[in-house]
C-alpha cells in the first residue's frame, strides 16, 4: 500500500518528532512547521521531508493552501492547544487527524467535568469558593502552561494569603490528592473500535520534585520555597499489572460517554487521563488530554505494553500514522479526519 502521496504535517514542538518519525516508518512524506530558529531540530534527526519556517505558529492558517496541495493530513498536539484558537482550527480546511468536536469539551474545565463524572470517573472534589475550603487544595490557573503558578493552600486563611501575587486571574481549587501521579496514555481506533494501552508516565516538575532533596530544616531555612509544577520533562512507569482492568475500564466510559456527549464519533486516535493514584489504589482524574500527550515521547520506539501487543516498533506517534494509513486502505479516511 502507497501512501506516499499524502503528506503527514505537525508544527515543530511537543510531540513532532515522534509524529514525523511514525509517520516516515509508516511511508509517508512528512512535513514539519517549525519556528524560526528550531528547524535544526527537526534537519538534525531526519524526521521532516520538509520544513516550513514560519515565525509564530499561528502563520499555520495562512499555508492552507499550500498544505491541501501536498494532500496534508495535520496532526494535533499540544501547542496546537496551547498557542492557537478552537474557532481557527474549525474553519480549517486541511484535514485534521480526530474529532474537532471534542476540543471545546477537553478544553472547558466545566464541560470536561461533566464529561468525567457522566462516565463515572472518580474526580477531586471542586470548591466553588475560597470559604468552603476544608482540607488541603491545589489552585489551578486557566490556560496555566505546564502548570506555571499553581500552588497548594491548607485553609481559607493560607488560599488568600497565596492569592495577593494574583489579581484578575480565573482560577479554580481543587482537591489535593494525596497519592502518586500517574498519566495514562490510550489510543481508541474508531476502524476497529479498540482501545488501546499505549504506556503511562509521571511528570519531571520542577521545583515539586527536587524540594525532597531538601531537608525540612533547610526549607524553613531557606524561608519561602513554595512547590511549582513547571513541567521540564517525564519519566517512564508500568503500572501494578491488577490495575489494568480499570486502566480499560475508565479509558472505556470516557470513550463511550464521548460519543453520546460530545457527537457520534465521539472522542478517538490518541488521548491521556492525567490522575493520581491513592494508597488505597483509588484513581482520580483531575484532567483529559483529548490528543497526543508529551509523556508518550519516552516511547519511541515503544513502550512495554505496545511491544507486547505489536511485536514490533510501535509509539503513539506511529500508532496514528497506521490509522490513517489502514483508513486510506479501507476506504475510510474521512471517517477519522475532519
Ligand atoms: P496540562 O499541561 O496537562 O494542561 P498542567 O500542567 O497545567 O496541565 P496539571 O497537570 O493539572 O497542570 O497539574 C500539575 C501538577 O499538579 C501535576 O504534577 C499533577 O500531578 C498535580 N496535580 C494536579 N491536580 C492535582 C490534584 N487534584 N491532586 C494532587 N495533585 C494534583
Amino acid at each position: 500500500m502507497d501512501v506516499s502521496n499524502y503528506t503527514i504535517a505537525t508544527l515543530g514542538s511537543h510531540s513532532a518528532l515522534q509524529i514525523l518519525k511514525g509517520a516516515k516508518d509508516e511511508g509517508f512524506k512528512t512535513l514539519c512547521i517549525a519556528k524560526k530558529g528550531s528547524e535544526k531540530v527537526y534537519k538534525s534527526f531526519g524526521v521532516a521531508d520538509e520544513i516550513i519556517s514560519v515565525n509564530q505558529f499561528s502563520e499555520l492558517f495562512s499555508l492552507q493552501d499550500e498544505l491541501v496541495k501536498r494532500n496534508t493530513i495535520l496532526i494535533p498536539h499540544g501547542s496546537f492547544i496551547a498557542y492557537m484558537k478552537i474557532d481557527d482550527f474549525k474553519d480549517m480546511k486541511v484535514m485534521y487527524f480526530g474529532n474537532k468536536d471534542v476540543l471545546e469539551w477537553e478544553s472547558a474545565r466545566d464541560l470536561e467535568r461533566q464529561w468525567l463524572t457522566e462516565a463515572n470517573i472518580k474526580i477531586p472534589r471542586i470548591f466553588e469558593t475560597p470559604e468552603e475550603i476544608d482540607r488541603p487544595v491545589i489552585v489551578k490557573f486557566y490556560g496555566a502552561k505546564g502548570g506555571m503558578g499553581y500552588f497548594l493552600a491548607k485553609d481559607t486563611k493560607d488560599f488568600y494569603e497565596k492569592m495577593t501575587h494574583h489579581t484578575n486571574e480565573k482560577y479554580v481549587i481543587q482537591e489535593y490528592i494525596i497519592g502518586v501521579p500517574a498519566y495514562f496514555h490510550y489510543f481508541y481506533s474508531l476502524l476497529t473500535n479498540e482501545l488501546e494501552i499505549m504506556s503511562f508516565d509521571k511528570r519531571y516538575e520542577s521545583n515539586v520534585d527536587s524540594i525532597g532533596r531538601i531537608s525540612a530544616r533547610d526549607q524553613f531555612a531557606l524561608k519561602k520555597i513554595d512547590p511549582s509544577y513547571v513541567v521540564v520533562g517525564n519519566i517512564p512507569i508500568t503500572v501494578r499489572e491488577s490495575l489494568l482492568p480499570e486502566i480499560f475500564d475508565m479509558g472505556e466510559r470516557v470513550v463511550e460517554k464521548s460519543k453520546e456527549l460530545i457527537s457520534k464519533r465521539g472522542l478517538f486516535g490518541p488521548f491521556c487521563l492525567e490522575g493520581v493514584i491513592t494508597p488505597e489504589a483509588d484513581i482520580y482524574i483531575f484532567e483529559i488530554s483529548a490528543r497526543i500527550v508529551a509523556g508518550t515521547n519516552l516511547f519511541a520506539p515503544y513502550s512495554p505494553y505496545t511491544y507486547i501487543k505489536y511485536g514490533e516498533p510501535m509509539s503513539t506517534g506511529r500508532r496514528i500514522a497506521l490509522e490513517i494509513k489502514n483508513a486510506i486502505k479501507e476506504n475510510m479516511l474521512s471517517e477519522i479526519v475532519c
